[in-house]
């Protein structure tokens, strides 16, 4: 391509640093020239990076530009290292949002969310980032949920779908149930609209996602952060105990089984505590204590698991009237209910052992139950008034019969097995995840295909008549149940087997099913399968994935879980979908506080783009801090980094100089060191304090591929905002060397070029402008990544500067672990520094290490 001609600029004027006049230009012709499109038949190595598709909230806030530009720093460098690089995105489109929008201002929520995709397309591009968009999926779009129908149909057919009668968390201003990943916070509130959300007894949709509990919990194999291992490993909650069966008195009563990890305290269960909801309380209450378990029943269920889990809370509880017998001792044993024993826990049932659990011996303490050690160190010596939990190695059983003296941890096994032998008992593993709850009773979601027949059933909706669409004529009037549910049409559909009517139903699903598979469909976004085989082998898994840490147990852990079911269904044949994954920090608003809309304080990207230009934003945003930490929003500083890429622009295009570099200050050393010496105005002659020629370029060489191996670390591990510093240095090492009398050199040449194809992935519209006024081949982005010379690099001499009384006499070169004693005999052996002692001992020699040495004179401490 032959390079335009532009308006020239006369001598001696400096062209005008204007990020609009280029930004625009290159984006469009990136895309006209499918730059950024992956290959699948690109022999490369495959490299598949992946960032979190947004929801289509209608604007691309700052929160966005910073999750996006440090993935795409790391898609470009590793584009330009020779990596056949997919780095899709798409649009996260089903969900109660765009629905609220359509009860609240009569639109419907596709024309909704289509408005607010081409609205983000538009902004996302003004990013810079180097998405595919030949790939983009948009989970609304029939064509996507098809596939999600399908899918679920799979899941279904293998038993990891069912539909089953629960108590579920109902948000009644969403007027919807959550997943318990949805409820937050200690009040048990909706993760999107902050409800206090209340329970309902409803028949629901479930994955089976407790079947692979325990292959959740096993991360070998990749690499994530510690903190998302620890929520989802909390998260399931896996506990090895014991299932204990305790017979009861009343006739007819099955027993009651517990679970507990300490089946070695069992001698000491001297109470039974029931959940005030566990089923077999109004089969073993007494008449004379109904009334007042009913009544307390009833104010249990009233009171949030996160209060009724609280350790400092008074414990309340009711004797129900019955008796229990302890399996191993045959003693009878009084029956209560009390609130902080849990439904959903273990088995809603406890043998209380006050001796040994907190909250067993404040209750103990609080109804006068008898408290009866069992476990002691070996000492001998217990706690007085207050429960013994210390879990050492040499605690041993006291007041437990046979067992009496045998170590704690063998008795697990041992009064497990004696259980196990009399058929009261087994070993058991419990978990706190539960199956994951994906109906949802609204509209804007795949409907879940299913069809109701009288005479045979539940019936999965057949293949060839996916998708199941949902109708468009719908009223949104704020009813509080979903619009499908009256639409007859929608109602009426017919039964796969005998072709008679049947009702059809009109749950839809979770958005985060959608979400939890999406990753496969970008290798194939058209396909009319879910996903190309061929194209899954050769893509999958995800190499690198960045996002929100809030996604813990909601989206990183139902995609796990998915690829495990498929895979077991025969689909796929990997067992983690993201390989490695990278969180990025929040920006709050300058306020502090989580940007919202309802605050106020969302920062608005647009103003600062049209001000400063696409790429000053993007090197803002990663410049203000360690990406994974983000931090409070705040302008102040995007004037620095702009004018940094203003001092750019001029070293790459201005001519070199030559003759006498001109008085400045020099870059990089302190103003205060450099004592108002100017260079040329007084002292030896430049050329003698700088070094020779040789020297010079060397330095500049060692900084340069200093930087190549710096900055590259940096962006591989997403330190972007060191890698950027470094860059700064660079280029204060590139004007420092102009100034020195060495522009024009091919150590120069090399030293700009190279901080050209550095910038290139955090600023690439300024670099593939300079690289092209620099009459380098289009593109930059498809030029191949420097590499450092380990040989030059190594920084084996340091130079040091030498003053006498703040003005450079010499300069010294060191190794750079020379003792401060040794450099200071060398600095005062200097000529140019005798020559101004005259024969005197200097008052003092000051050394900033690595930095620079002053000599003072007593003339000038005394003068
Ligand atoms: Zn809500
Ligand atoms: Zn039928």
């Amino acid at each position: 391509m032959s390079i335009q001609s532009r308006p020239r600029t006369r001598p001696g004027e400096r062209e005008r640093f204007d990020p609009a006049s280029y930004e625009g230009k290159w984006r469009e012709r990136w895309e006209r020239d499918e730059l950024y499109l992956a290959r699948d038949d690109d022999a490369r190595q495959k490299h598949y990076l992946l960032t979190m598709y947004p929801y289509t909230s209608g604007d691309v806030h700052i929160g966005h530009w910073y999750a996006v530009t440090g993935p795409d720093i790391v898609a470009r460098m590793r584009r330009m290292q020779g990596l056949n690089v997919m780095f899709p995105m798409g649009f996260d489109s089903f969900g109660l949002p765009a629905e609220n929008a359509a009860i609240d201002r009569g639109i419907h929520p596709a024309t909704w969310t289509d408005a607010n995709i081409d609205r983000m397309r538009a902004q996302f591009r003004t990013t810079g980032c180097s998405f595919d968009w030949s790939r983009e999926v948009i989970t609304s779009d029939p064509e996507y949920y098809r596939c999600t129908q399908w899918l679920f149909e799979q899941l279904y057919k293998a038993g990891l779908a069912y539909k089953a009668m629960a108590a579920v968390d109902w948000c009644p201003k969403d007027q919807v149930v959550l997943a318990r990943e949805q409820v937050e916070g200690a009040d048990r509130h909706c993760w999107r609209c902050g409800t206090p959300v209340v329970k309902r007894d409803l028949e629901q949709w479930f994955f089976r996602t407790t079947a692979y509990a325990d292959e959740l919990l096993d991360f070998s194999g990749i690499d994530w952060p510690q903190p998302i291992r620890l929520m989802q490993t909390n998260w399931i909650g896996r506990s090895e105990g014991a299932e204990i069966d305790f017979p009861v008195e009343a006739d007819g009563v099955e027993p009651i089984r517990v679970f507990t990890t300490r089946p070695d305290t069992i001698h000491g269960a001297t109470f039974m505590v029931l959940a005030p909801e566990h089923p077999l309380v109004a089969r073993l209450t007494a008449p004379v204590a109904a009334s007042e378990v009913a009544a307390y029943v009833a104010s249990a269920r009233r009171e949030t698991e996160i209060e009724r889990m609280s350790a400092e809370r008074e414990k309340t509880g009711v004797f129900i009237g019955s008796h229990a017998v302890n399996p191993m001792t045959d003693e009878r044993i009084p029956i209560w209910i009390a609130d902080y024993v849990l439904p959903g826990y273990g088995t809603g049932a406890i043998m209380a052992v006050p001796a040994h659990d907190e909250r067993d011996h404040a209750f103990a303490a609080k109804y006068d139950l008898p408290i009866r050690y069992v476990v002691a160190p070996a000492s001998g010596e217990l706690p007085s008034g207050g429960a013994f939990m210390a879990h050492t190695a040499d605690e041993v059983l006291v007041d437990s019969g046979k067992f009496t003296g045998m170590p704690a941890a063998e008795a697990i096994a041992a009064i497990t097995q004696q259980l196990a032998d009399n058929g009261l008992g087994s070993p058991a593993v419990t978990y706190r995840l539960r199956d994951w709850l994906v109906s949802r009773q609204r509209y804007w979601g795949a409907p879940i295909p299913v069809v109701y027949c009288e005479e045979h059933g539940l019936q999965l909706v057949p293949e060839s008549e996916l998708p199941v669409l949902l109708p468009e004529d719908v009223d949104f009037a704020p009813t509080g149940v979903s619009p499908l549910q009256s639409h007859e049409r929608f109602l009426a559909a017919t039964c796969p087997i005998d072709g008679g009517p049947a009702r059809r139903e009109t749950d839809t699903m979770d958005t985060f099913v959608d979400s939890a598979w999406y990753f496969l469909r970008y290798v194939s976004p058209h396909s009319e399968l879910a996903w190309d085989p061929e194209k899954l082998r050769q893509w999958l898994p995800v190499d690198l994935y960045t996002g929100g840490a809030e996604h813990a147990v909601l989206h990183l852990m139902y995609s796990r879980f998915f690829v495990k079911a498929l895979r077991d269904i025969g689909m796929l044949d990997f067992d983690e979908p993201f390989l490695a994954l990278r969180n990025q920090g929040q920006i709050l608003g300058a306020d502090h506080q989580r940007m919202s809309k309802s605050r106020g304080n969302v920062a608005n990207p647009d103003e600062l783009v049209a001000r400063y230009g696409s790429d000053a934003v993007r090197l803002f945003l990663m410049f203000i801090g360690p990406w994974d930490q983000g931090g409070p929003w705040s302008t102040t500083g995007i004037d620095g980094v702009h004018r940094f890429l203003g001092r750019v622009w001029h070293l790459a295009q201005d001519e070199p100089r030559t003759g006498r570099p001109a008085p400045t200050e020099v870059p990089g050393w302190p103003a205060q060191a450099m004592g108002g010496w100017v260079p040329g105005t007084e002292g030896p002659p430049v050329a003698d304090v700088l070094g020779s020629v040789e020297d010079r370029e060397l330095r500049l060489r060692r900084i340069t591929h200093q930087t190549i191996a710096a900055v590259t670390q940096d962006y591989e591990a997403f330190r972007f905002n060191t890698g950027i510093a470094k860059l700064m240095e660079l280029a204060n090492g590139v004007a420092q060397a102009r100034e020195n009398g060495i522009a024009g050199s091919s150590a120069y040449g090399e030293a700009i070029d190279t901080l050209i194809l550095l910038l290139a992935p955090s600023a690439p519209h300024i670099a593939e402008e300079l690289w092209e006024r620099r009459g380098k081949p289009y593109s930059v982005h498809q030029q191949a990544w420097p590499v450092a010379d380990p040989s030059i690099a190594s920084a084996d001499v340091v130079e040091l500067p030498v003053q006498v009384d703040g003005k450079l006499r010499d300069r010294l070169l060191v190794a750079p672990d020379t003792p401060a004693e040794e450099i200071e005999r060398m600095a005062l052996a200097s000529e140019r520094v005798q020559a101004y002692l005259q024969g005197r001992a200097p008052r003092r020699v000051v050394q900033i290490p690595g930095k620079l040495v002053n000599v003072v004179t007593p003339a000038q401490s005394e003068g």
